[in-house]
């Protein structure tokens, strides 16, 4: 087999045709040939397939036509090499089909050179496909590299530099972004820019690899000229010559100041507080780590850690507004930095629950000291919004081994003593102990439980009268709310009361007690007309938070429940907690008769002086005065003093805890006007209202 050869034939002759095809065979070409006898069917036949060569004759017709075919080849730019048969030897006509475009002329008679020419003109048809698609190539290439180096400029900060490291080029956005003019630059090295975030060890090594011919990417804090920072996402790549060695290296940088920015804004986020920009709770629980880690190690630096809220800090958010309440928190948190030495770490834990760890401190005894001159420290008032803000705290103790050698264990010792400070007092101490977190842990169980409570029926009212001891009648009652547990029986108020208001559920319990009241009114009163009036307790968060005035004249549109039959209990310390509140709230419930009485009176430590700022319409006067007196004791002179100024005031006294006769005679000589105990009665369920009274007053009749 021969070298195949396509071969498009212009003939007319078939015995030139077979002269042709034999010559080709004969010279080692295997032609697959096409024989065309006019211009009509050379021109579909051209395009049919990709022709090594055309052999054309120079007879009738073809003679004529050449032009043509060479013509529609041109205009068509197909490369096919079009080789004249001629039986010429007119060197001058020749010479024009050549400058026509015709490749070469071999002469028919002999067709000699035939083979060689069609070899010839193969091997150059291949060349100038290829030096086609090359240049076709390049030229895009070259094209792309424009647009590259566009794109690059634009997006990018580019520079170069030679092999010892000297600035030979940098663009527009490089003097933009370091601020220096390009003439600063060239012949500089990248040292101008001062990078801060890599040691020059560091840079050694980067080199070292660079220099290798390896790519490095990074990222890069540099210095501008005014000595201000940005970031830069840095690429340099290496170019190598001939001889294998980095010739210069290009440099694209990619400013990231602002990812990089936003990213240590979210890892400050993650660990220090928003508002006071102190650690938070995972942060310092992670120093709390590091702090018994070497106390473990060294023996030395006894952690111990402090936790501190804010008495009544939901009262004083509620009363001054959320952005005062901000920045009574931002200067409470400054107080404590303050006081505290640089060594502790402090930690806002959420809301107004902050925490301090110190370790130079040598024992709890100190710790508590300490704790209570703090507490004095943040005691001084704050100016907001023209008040002078009285701030107190309360506060927790634990250390390390008090009950936990682990950070959180710490941590929530110490919130557990706190929270055991405040029950038993605003701006107290307290250290952690065992006992402490039994009782949260009861406390928490019974949380859970109340949840459930009025749901599942087990919260009932009871009822305990109170005796006008001028009239000698039933004057009014008190509304005591009752829990009966499944399991532990009857739970004390005096204990989930504080609960309840810890968790909410005072507010949904206060309804029902109020509701059942109304019952009670409805029942007695308006169904068996016996007068009765009924006080109901109020706890702060249902006084300030909900509209207590409302529920009531609800109760009387919906109901018919008259006002008068109708009472609220408020305690001193919710009295005085915001006189400008309270006293609004108080004088309208007095103002639509609704009677007011201010529980149990002499618990705080108030002073007398604020009882006449208060719309008050009856004092109750707390059992534990009642304990020491007797006739010509401190206690029963005070007790006449209350009795007298309270009179003097308008409101009428009730003494609560009355269990002995000597004592409700002793309390109606100093002109008490009523009086409530044991005495009279335990309190006592709905059903037995109507007997109680009943018997109370045939008794009296009797
Ligand atoms: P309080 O308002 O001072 O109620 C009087 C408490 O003294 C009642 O205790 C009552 O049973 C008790 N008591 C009455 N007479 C005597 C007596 O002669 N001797 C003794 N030792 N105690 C007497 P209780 O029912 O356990 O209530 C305790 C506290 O729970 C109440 O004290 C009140 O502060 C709170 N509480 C009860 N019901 C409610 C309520 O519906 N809402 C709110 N916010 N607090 C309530
Ligand atoms: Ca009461
Ligand atoms: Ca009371």
């Amino acid at each position: 087999m021969g070298s195949p050869i396509s071969v498009l034939i212009l003939e007319n002759d078939s015995s030139s045709v077979f002269d042709i095809v034999r010559e080709m065979k004969a010279n080692g070409l295997s032609p697959l040939y096409k024989v065309v006898e006019s211009f009509g069917s050379f021109e579909s036949t051209v395009l049919e397939e990709d022709w090594d060569a055309i052999l054309c004759s120079t007879r009738k017709p073809f003679h004529l036509e050449i032009s043509l075919y060479l013509k529609f080849l041109n205009e068509k730019k197909i490369d096919i090499p079009v080789i004249l048969i001629s039986d010429q030897e007119d060197f001058q006509k020749n010479l024009q089909y050549m400058k026509s475009g015709v490749n070469d002329i071999i002469d028919r008679t002999t067709l000699l050179r035939l083979a060689e020419v069609l070899e010839r003109e193969r091997r150059e048809l291949v060349y100038r496909k290829e030096k086609n698609t090359t240049e076709t190539f390049l030229f895009q290439s070259l094209k792309e590299i424009q647009l590259q180096k566009f794109a690059l400029d634009q997006a990018n900060i580019v520079s170069i530099t030679d092999a010892n490291g000297i600035i030979t080029y940098v663009n527009e956005a490089f003097a933009n972004a370091t601020g220096f003019p390009v003439t600063e630059l060239l012949g500089q090295n990248h040292r101008i820019l001062k990078c801060q975030n890599k040691t020059k060890e560091e840079w050694e090594k980067i080199w070292e690899s660079i220099h290798k011919g390896k790519v490095w990417r990074g990222e890069i804090l540099n210095t501008k000229k005014d000595g201000s920072s940005f970031w830069v996402d840095t690429t340099i790549v290496p170019f190598i010559g001939t001889d294998g060695s980095v010739f210069q290296y290009i440099a694209i940088h990619h400013d990231i100041t602002d990812r990089k920015l936003a990213e240590e804004q979210l890892t400050h986020d993650a660990f220090y507080d928003n508002l006071t920009g102190l650690p938070n709770r995972a942060l310092y629980l992670a120093r709390i780590e590091q702090k018994i880690f070497s106390y473990n190690i060294k023996n030395d630096g006894y952690p111990i850690l402090f936790c501190i809220n804010i008495d009544n800090f939901k009262r004083i958010n509620h009363s001054l507004g959320n952005e005062a309440g901000d920045k009574i928190l931002i200067i409470f948190s400054q107080r404590l930095k303050q006081f505290s030495d640089k060594e502790a770490v402090i930690t806002r834990l959420g809301a107004d629950n902050f925490s301090i760890l110190l370790n130079h401190l040598l024992s709890i005894e100190e710790a508590v000291d300490y704790a209570y001159r703090l507490l004095e420290y943040i005691g001084d008032p704050i100016p907001i919004g023209g008040y002078e803000i009285y701030l107190t705290a309360s506060c927790g103790i634990s250390g390390f081994g008090l009950g936990g050698k682990e950070a959180d264990v710490l941590l929530r010792n110490a919130e557990i003593a706190m929270f055991h400070a405040k029950s038993q007092k605003v701006g107290l101490v307290s250290v952690f102990n065992q006992a402490m977190q039994e009782r949260i842990h009861f406390q928490l169980e019974i949380q859970n439980d109340l949840k459930k409570a009025l749901n599942q029926n087990e919260i009932s009212v009871f009822y305990q009268p109170i005796l006008d001891l001028k009239t000698n009648k039933i004057g009014h009652w008190e509304a005591l709310v009752r829990w009966r547990h499944p399991q532990r029986g009857m739970v004390s108020p005096a204990e989930f009361i504080p609960l309840a208001e810890d968790s909410g559920l005072i507010v949904p319990i206060t309804r029902f007690v109020l509701e059942q009241s109304a019952n009670v009114i409805e029942e007695v009163q308006i169904k068996n007309g016996k007068p009765i009036s009924i006080a109901v307790n109020l706890s702060p968060q249902v006084f300030f938070d909900q509209n207590i005035f409302h529920w009531i004249v609800d109760l009387h549109k919906q109901r018919n429940i008259p006002y008068t039959s109708l009472q609220v209990e408020i305690t001193e310390s919710l009295a005085m907690k915001n006189l400008s509140e309270t006293v609004p709230i108080l004088s309208n419930l007095i103002d639509i008769g609704v009677k007011v009485a201010l529980d149990d009176f002499g618990t705080g430590f108030s002073s007398l002086s604020y009882l006449e700022k208060l719309p008050l319409s009856i004092l109750k006067i707390d059992k534990s005065f009642l304990n020491n007196v007797h006739v010509g004791s401190k206690e029963s002179f005070l007790l006449i003093s209350i009795i007298n100024m309270a009179h003097d005031l308008g409101y009428s006294v009730v003494a609560e805890g009355v269990e002995e006769l000597e004592q409700l005679e002793l309390l109606k000589s100093y002109q008490c006007d009523e009086i409530q105990g044991y005495w009279l009665s335990k309190p006592i369920p709905f059903p037995e209202i109507i007997p109680f009274l009943d018997q109370f007053y045939q008794k009296e009749n009797q």
